[in-house]
């Protein structure tokens, strides 16, 4: 074969799937917690960390999953990955590895994670501090305060605000501070961190990556000294998945590429249509011209995401009408499946947040999230057109 890196498509379904002795094209699934040895020596070589190979499955070290691992890190272009139970596990395995010295989250983050970052890790001693998207200004003069990692989603939920990755990045450096990037509603299809200077990645791979809402797991990507902390403590806090699970999502990203270049293309569909609404106030999605994140997402993303959000004329009353009267769009709190889904915001991943709270980041009550699936747009369109007629 050529020496060039291949595309992205072909990793998806090559990186990580060369090693099965039986010759499958598809990753077999090693149920066993423990795998046997000739001899003491060959043991402690893989104990000892002089030889790769599987060992026990809690530690990461199974055949399935280290497979997996190799697929996922070739993704975001990283020399290693880590793959856990669930994307919480991933935030937390990150923040107790390279947050104890301090941690600034900028902008929105998952709920989960700011429950992390506002109650349970200041319980254990670690200062958190938060910047919203308009305050960076204030970035320098946090960071001279020494945390040494910082934290963001891009595109953020659900107001889909773009964060300038490469600009963090470097105040980050200048205060040899780390930068995580959740990665999670962008995909390593339309945003690649690490190349724009990013330390490591994180995945809810919950959404996108496993694809179907029919599976829980996550990922931290990124260089092998920076995730080696990482595996100890996924280790003994028992964060691994199981290796059907592994499998499964091994399996769902064989279509990463073609499922999040069709939802990129309906979503642009929807907000157009719904840019053009007489019932509809304001439609926030990257790929919008007049959004105010356009031009940075094009800068930094090589497509806008199958993710949007659009705020109703009347108010939340009249918002919840609509997601209950929606057909094709489910109402559940999830996205990055084939099917879509309808929250509004105000009363799913921002309930737990006091109004003040919830205007301080713009969120409003008349706001519907849209995660876009893999029907035609043509009937999304129509099921939206017909749950927003006055
Ligand atoms: C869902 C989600 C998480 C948490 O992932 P789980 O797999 O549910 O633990 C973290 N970040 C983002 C952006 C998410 O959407």
């Amino acid at each position: 074969m050529s020496q060039q890196r291949p595309g992205l498509s072909t990793l998806c379904i090559h990186a990580g799937s060369g090693g099965d002795v039986h010759g499958s094209p598809q990753l077999p699934i090693y149920n066993s917690t423990t795998f046997r040895f000739a001899a003491t020596a060959d043991l402690l070589d893989v104990i000892e960390g002089r030889k790769a190979g599987s060992l026990y499955t809690r530690y990461g070290l199974n055949p399935t999953i280290q497979a997996l691992e190799e697929k996922l890190a070739a993704l975001e272009g990283a020399a290693a990955a880590s793959v856990f139970a669930s994307g919480m596990a991933a935030a937390s395995a990150l923040f107790l590895t390279h947050g104890r010295q301090g941690i600034v989250c900028i902008g929105d983050a998952y709920g989960g994670t700011l429950e992390l970052l506002t109650s349970q890790l200041p319980a254990l001693g670690i200062d958190t501090r938060f910047l919203l998207g308009h305050e960076l200004g204030r970035l320098d003069d946090l960071l001279a305060m020494g945390p040494r990692l910082v934290f963001l989603e891009t595109p953020t939920n659900p107001t889909l605000e773009i964060l300038d990755i490469a600009a963090i990045a470097a105040a980050a450096h200048r205060h040899r501070a780390l930068l995580a990037i959740d990665n999670t509603f962008a995909t390593p299809v339309n945003q690649n961190p690490l190349m724009l200077g990013a330390d490591i990645v994180m995945h809810s791979a919950t959404k996108y990556l496993g694809g179907h809402s029919d599976l829980v797991a996550g990922a931290l990507m990124g260089s092998r000294e920076l995730l080696a902390p990482v595996a100890v403590w996924r280790k003994n806090l028992g964060q691994t998945p199981a290796p059907e699970t592994a499998a499964l999502l091994s399996r769902s990203l064989c279509t990463l590429v073609v499922r999040v270049e069709r939802q990129n293309a309906t979503a642009q569909k929807l907000a157009e249509a719904m840019a053009r609404h007489p019932s509809v106030a304001r439609v926030y999605y990257p790929g919008l011209p007049e959004f105010p994140g356009h031009a940075l997402a094009q800068r930094q993303m090589q497509g806008f995401g199958g993710m949007l959000t659009i705020e109703t004329h009347g108010g939340g009353e009249a918002a919840r009408r609509v997601a209950d009267r929606l057909e094709l769009f489910s109402l559940a709190p999830s996205l990055g499946g084939v099917e879509s889904l309808i929250t509004q915001p105000c009363t799913t991943s921002h309930h737990d947040l006091t109004p003040e709270e919830r205007a301080r980041r713009n969120i409003s009550d008349a706001m519907l999230r849209l995660s876009v699936g893999l029907e035609d747009a043509e009937d999304l369109i129509a099921d939206l057109n017909w749950a927003l007629r006055l």
